[in-house]
């Protein structure tokens, strides 16, 4: 067997084989509750042992008032109870668009809503009665994936959603990895362009601003008004307007086989790749699973990224290589993961 893997090239041989030591479910088998608590809607889902959402309910996020938030989780909580058939409902997992502290109970910061050291889980249980944790809402979703997704047959794996920022979960030695802080995880913010383009988090040049769909709207629109001719199709996609261009209609015209359209996602699986090489160089996973919104480009995405991540990897050719895969469990994962962590409290 060779140790040399050509970038793109999945040969079995080099397939990771760590099988995960207990797969399936350690906790119990009943029925948990998984929230979803994001800067517009609240997604919450009456999840059963093995991952399976079994009845599904939304409310609008209240997002400036951290009572109505609340009030709104517990709404949602004891409509999915009554929706149980008589099954009991054990516990509840939130997972929230912010920052949680270690013990999970508390968000300490929320860009898109109004917590600033929010005692969320004391709030929900004392108000439902079931015992409750609060996880980091890209952590929750890296747990499901790792669980009964993308990354169910291995033991490290990190999750990159690509949405409009880049957001992530590790899992490292089959354990959320959560930092000391419980803040850890945020790898969109890791520096890949010294004095780059400028960051949300007040830094320039994070990767976030290079792999993102906020990035590949930024460069469509750019290439639509430096070169118009060669934009033609994007542009008809944005009504003539090249301030108009979103994500989608890169995406879309890319798939369609859109020459500019298709290096457009090319570069933005490249930047990608070569990330997910500086995260081998530290982290070692054995896979690494790609979600979000943008990752619906597929392999027009991915394949760019295995190429890109090969050509950065350091030591290749000596070492066994990651896969690169996409995610199974799309928007659900966040539900899921918080649900499954609710269950294993
Ligand atoms: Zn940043």
């Amino acid at each position: 067997m060779s140790d040399v893997r050509e970038a793109g090239q999945d040969s079995p041989a080099n397939t990771p084989t760590v099988a995960k030591a207990a797969s399936g479910v350690e906790g119990s088998s009943g029925l948990t509750i998984g929230v979803d608590v994001g800067g517009t809607k609240i997604a919450a889902g009456l999840v059963d042992g093995t991952g399976k959402i079994v009845a599904e309910g939304r409310r609008e996020t209240p997002a400036t008032s951290p009572p109505e938030i609340v009030a709104a989780i517990v709404e949602v909580v004891k409509e999915l109870r009554s929706r149980a058939e008589g099954r009991e409902v054990e516990a509840i997992g939130v997972g929230a668009a912010g920052f949680v502290d270690a013990s999970r109970s508390e968000v300490l910061f929320a860009p898109n809503l109004a917590w600033r050291k929010e005692p969320l889980k004391e709030a929900v249980q004392a108000r439902t009665s079931l015992p409750t944790v609060v996880e980091n809402d890209a952590n929750a979703a890296a747990w499901a994936e790792f669980q009964f997704g993308g990354g169910h047959d291995v033991d490290d794996m990190i999750l990159l959603t690509v949405g409009t920022g880049l957001g992530g979960g590790l899992v490292l030695s089959g354990e959320l990895y959560r930092g000391a802080f419980g803040v850890g995880g945020e790898v969109g913010h890791f520096r890949v362009v010294p004095n780059g383009h400028l960051c949300g988090c007040g830094n320039r040049g994070c990767w976030e601003q290079y792999a993102s769909g906020r990035a590949l709207v930024r460069e469509a629109r750019d290439f639509a008004r430096s070169s118009p001719s060669q934009a033609d199709a994007l542009l008809e996609l944005a009504g003539g307007k090249a301030d108009r261009i979103e994500g989608p209609m890169v995406t879309k015209a890319a798939a369609a086989g859109d020459t500019a359209a298709t290096e457009l996602v090319q570069d933005l699986g490249r930047w990608l790749g070569e990330g997910i090489a500086t995260l081998a160089a530290v982290l070692d996973p054995a896979v690494v699973v790609i979600g979000g919104g943008v990752s619906e480009a597929a392999d027009l995405l991915l394949e760019p990224a295995r190429n890109g991540f090969w050509r950065q990897l350091t030591a290749r050719g000596h070492r066994p290589t990651l896969e690169i895969r996409p995610a199974v469990l799309g928007n659900e994962a966040g539900i899921i993961g918080a649900a499954d962590l609710a269950r294993r409290r």
